[in-house]
């Protein structure tokens, strides 16, 4: 058994935590504050080779693996989840379904942008009626009578990186005939797609988040992605992937619980000592320590078991349950060991704990992720 990371790997993380320190940290409280999405961090993120890692070099990626990603969504989580999530999401959930199921003509003309980081794409699947149950899609594709372009009519909500400055692309899974459900390229821009004003959040207020409407919205017939009808497929497939890069983001946040409440517990004094002399807030930082490392483990165990090629779909969801649930915690906890400092907006814990709450509910609840895992049991559960 080996723990250990490649030293190549480790090399990377290094950068990554730097640059996540210098160009990310100073900035995140700033860009919460104001509801900014910082297009020129987001480009230097690109230019750091981060949203082209797991593809292949002809397409400007460098061909690395899902833990490469992993390592590097983690390192800027603990600095900012928003910007984790505009990586994790442009990744995971824009490039990597073009990567999969795309043609070469789409590839060759997607990729290189999504690559470099100089263009986002976006996945449209959640809708007002339909989110666990995304089988009740309502959203409808009908081709034309010249069978040469699909017309899209419907409503999407909750779509991160579809209106950026940069955003190229939504992968929209609609409704392309009965029983069957299909995702299909919607460039930005194109006429008949309205993106919606961006939503006020509790938290990742510097990610980019909208709803998204459909009318009468037309594509080319070419912008099919993959097979005609295998849309609820392609979605599963993509989020157990992204489940781990969700579960990195987690992870990333509880060490940065961590890290700040240990350093808090040694300067801040109360009755004459530091605070952390106070067992009470000691076996807090001692419990972070612990959750941090059970995430750490569950994370990168479901990455290399992908890397690998072996089935991971039950530890894609227990990595993204336990992570997940674990960030929430570890922000309730870290905030409590900063007081009421930990309440005022200038403390990133502050943040932190505002941002945890929806990795609970992105990219399948946890109470689905209990159904994944109770199914693997084999248990009739429904
Ligand atoms: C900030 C943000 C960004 C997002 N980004 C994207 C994106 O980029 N693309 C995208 O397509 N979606 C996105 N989503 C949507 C997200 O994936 C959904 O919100 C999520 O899947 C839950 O769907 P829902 O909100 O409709 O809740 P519902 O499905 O209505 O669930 C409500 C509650 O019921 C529970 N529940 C539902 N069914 C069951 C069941 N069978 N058993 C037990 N409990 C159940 C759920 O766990 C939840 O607690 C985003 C959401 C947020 C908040």
């Amino acid at each position: 058994m080996d723990f250990d990371l490649s030293a190549e790997q480790e090399a990377f993380r290094g950068v990554v935590r730097e640059f996540a320190r210098t160009e990310v940290a100073p900035h995140a409280g700033a860009w919460d504050r104001d509801h900014t999405f910082p297009v020129d961090t987001v480009l230097a993120m690109g230019r750091l080779g981060l949203f082209g890692l797991p593809f292949p070099e002809e397409y400007g990626g460098s061909g690395a693996d899902l833990t490469t990603l992993c390592v590097a969504i983690e390192e800027i989580a603990r600095a900012d989840q928003s910007m984790a999530v505009t990586l994790e999401a442009a990744v995971g959930l824009g490039a990597n379904p073009i990567f999969r199921f795309g043609t070469d003509e789409q590839k060759a003309r997607w990729l290189p942008g999504l690559c470099a980081g100089t263009a986002l794409g976006a996945f449209g699947l959640t809708e007002p009626g339909a989110g666990s149950d995304a089988g009740a899609t309502a959203t409808t594709a009908v081709l034309d009578e010249g069978g040469d372009e699909w017309v899209i009519n419907g409503e999407k909500c909750f779509i991160t990186n579809s209106g950026t400055p940069i955003t190229e692309l939504v992968n929209v899974t609609a409704r392309t005939g009965p029983g069957e459900i299909s995702t299909i390229i919607v460039p930005a821009g194109t006429p008949g797609m309205e993106v919606l004003a961006p939503y006020r959040k509790m938290g990742w207020h510097a990610s980019d988040t909208h709803g998204l409407v459909f009318t009468d919205c037309r594509v080319p017939a070419a912008n099919l992605l993959g097979e005609r009808g295998r849309g609820i497929a392609q979605f599963l497939a993509v989020l157990d992937e992204g489940r781990i890069a969700l579960a990195a983001m987690a992870l990333g946040l509880i060490e940065a619980c961590l890290e700040l409440s240990t350093t808090y517990a040694r300067d801040r004094t109360a009755f004459g000592r530091p605070i952390g002399a106070n067992q009470a807030v000691a076996f807090k930082c001692a419990d972070l320590a612990v959750a941090a490392g059970a995430a750490r483990l569950l994370t990168y165990r479901a990455a290399w078991l992908r890397d690998m090629g072996r089935p991971f779909r039950q530890e894609a969801a227990m990595a993204k349950l336990y992570t997940t649930e674990a960030a929430v915690a570890a922000t309730r906890e870290a905030t409590q060991v900063f007081g009421g400092y930990g309440f005022m907006d200038e403390m990133p814990v502050s943040r932190f704990y505002r941002d945890a709450k929806v990795l609970e509910i992105g990219e399948g609840t946890s109470e689905i992720q209990r159904l994944v895992i109770s199914r693997a049991l084999g248990l009739p559960v429904s």
